[in-house]
């Protein structure tokens, strides 16, 4: 377990370190503990992919081998105790379209071919079904309205963000399932962190703009020079809470793709030379 070491943001785990043959994941404990759902964001430890996409590459689209891959999600899929017909996968484009997932739905993305494009979210209240997006620095969103019995999972990058993914998610949610943001537990998974987000004017005056200024700046640090960091954790966290998602109700990673490049893929870290982590979510 201890082979790979990890830099933590903060002195709080708010992330738990599992392993299961040899393919480490991580999970948020204030996600397991609603006793309604299975979920994990993977790593890079433990998969049958080579070189840059050493070892748990859930990309099929970045010039991997097709089998590596699939043995990558055959062995998610046992952790999750499923099988790669229960998944469904997102068609990411950094867009903040949300699409209510059902029983039709099952197997697409991976056994068969999608029939939707420009899906950036996914819901659903129907057990046994995963839900399957994925990462390389951008924000992972986990959704679990505990009332409903029903869950949300959505890839939030700045696009997204300034977007507000979230909100988006909350609102499909809402219209879907009756959802109220009181009763949702919120997880922001493993993502870039603000040290590590440095962007220059044109995303820094895109994304100011959808934030009072209160917030921006708390968000949004400038450099000098026209660039700046950027703290996606913290705006992810803001529309949840605008929302009217209790704080107390979100968790936040205390882990950065780009801080710990050999562990998690990070698009920035490796130059674009790399695999897709994946975040996993699914009703019990
Ligand atoms: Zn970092």
């Amino acid at each position: 377990m201890d082979l790979y070491h990890i830099k933590r943001k903060g002195n709080k785990e708010v992330l738990k370190r599992n392993e299961s043959r040899g393919v480490e994941y991580l999970t948020f404990p204030s996600l397991e503990k609603t006793g309604i759902v299975s979920h994990l964001f993977s790593t890079r430890i433990g998969g049958a992919s080579e070189g840059i996409y050493a070892s748990m590459n859930l990309s099929y689209a970045r010039g991997d081998r097709k089998e590596a891959v699939d043995e990558n999600f055959r062995r998610i899929a046992e952790i999750m105790g499923r099988e790669i017909q229960d998944f469904v996968l997102s068609d990411q484009t950094h867009t903040a379209n949300v699409r209510k997932v059902t029983e039709e739905d099952r197997g697409k993305g991976i056994v068969y071919q999608k029939d939707y494009c420009d899906v950036d979210g996914l819901i659903t209240n129907e057990r046994h079904i995963v839900l399957a997006t994925f990462y390389a620095d951008c924000v992972p969103l986990f959704l679990v309205d505990k009332k409903h019995r029903a869950i949300g999972l959505s890839h939030s990058g700045w696009k997204g963000t300034a977007g507000r993914m979230g909100e988006h998610t909350l609102l499909a949610m809402r219209e879907a399932y009756g959802t109220n943001p009181e009763d949702v537990e919120i997880g922001i998974g493993p993502s870039i962190c603000k040290d590590c987000y440095e962007v220059g004017e044109d995303v820094a005056e895109a994304f100011a703009a959808g934030f009072p200024d209160k917030v921006r700046k708390d968000i949004l640090f400038a450099k000098g020079g026209g660039k700046y960091h950027l703290d996606l954790w913290k705006a992810n966290e803001y529309i949840f809470h605008m929302a009217g998602v209790p704080k107390e109700q979100i968790s936040v990673t205390d882990i950065c793709t780009c801080c710990n490049p050999n562990y998690l893929f990070s698009h920035r870290a490796s130059q674009g030379k790399r695999g897709n982590l994946g975040a996993f979510l699914c009703l019990i």
